[in-house]
């Protein structure tokens, strides 16, 4: 019976990469595809939508002390 290793695609190229124990960049294929995805991040590709939320409600909380001010 026959041992296939385990493969995971990578997550820049979608290659398959053998998850094993010398592949020093899994679950990327290469060390140029992981500072891709480690650049994506840096760049602001992986949005985290968090940050976003947290600039609207400041935005909403200036408002409504204007509006308190005003009265
Ligand atoms: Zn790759």
């Amino acid at each position: 019976m026959p041992t296939t290793p385990a493969t995971v695609s990578c997550p820049t190229c979608n290659r398959p990469v053998e998850w094993s124990r010398h592949q020093h960049y899994r679950p990327f294929c290469s060390r140029r595809c992981k500072l891709i995805d480690l650049g994506a991040w840096l760049d602001g590709s992986h949005r985290i939508p968090g940050s976003e939320l947290a600039g609207e409600s400041n935005g909403i909380d200036e408002d409504s002390n204007d509006a308190a001010e005003r009265q």
